[in-house]
């Protein structure tokens, strides 16, 4: 192992322990529950928009399972409170690409993009293991899909009760 796969390694196994932003909200607009039955991991994942519905304002979950799976969210949720739809959209597909890669070399934009969720990278190498890695953020994907929906829904019902 070199330096950069211990200290990924350490960067995933802090972020277990750690647990960013785990407990549920008082209101969100969208939720998801996502099971991996390969592993056993689940998590409900549940996202509060701001005002005007473009930011997650916050996010909150439940969950059990394996350290890459609960690391996995922990820092998904700590990289996103407070950032624009746009960017989730784009982390989203960043993450995406780089499980995908299966273990190949990622760009460094990519990577830098990434931050935190860099540390992933050699879980790609482990078909079992992409599951794991990827639960919360279909979880955070399903959840603000439908927060979306909802708020339009909201703005639809309002413009009906004003005719
Ligand atoms: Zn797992």
């Amino acid at each position: 192992m070199n330096d950069l796969e211990r200290l990924y390694q350490q960067i995933i196994l802090d972020a277990s322990r750690e647990r960013h932003g785990e407990g549920l909200l008082e209101a969100s607009e969208g939720e998801s529950f996502q099971v991996n039955p390969t592993c056993g991991d689940q998590v409900k994942m549940q996202v509060h928009l701001d005002e005007t519905g473009g930011k997650i304002a916050e996010i909150g979950w439940e969950g059990s399972g394996c350290s890459i799976s609960q690391a996995s969210i922990s820092i998904m949720t700590q990289l996103l409170e407070g950032a624009s739809l746009n960017h989730f959209s784009e982390l989203y597909d960043a993450f995406r690409e780089m499980m995908d890669g299966r273990g190949h070399e990622v760009n460094d934009e990519l990577l830098d993009l990434l931050e935190d969720a860099a540390a992933f990278q050699g879980v790609a190498k482990f078909p079992a293991r992409i599951k794991c890695a990827l639960l919360g953020w279909m979880a955070l994907r399903e959840a603000t899909d439908e927060a979306v929906k909802n708020g339009d829904a909201g703005v639809a019902s309002g413009k009906v009760e004003h005719c």
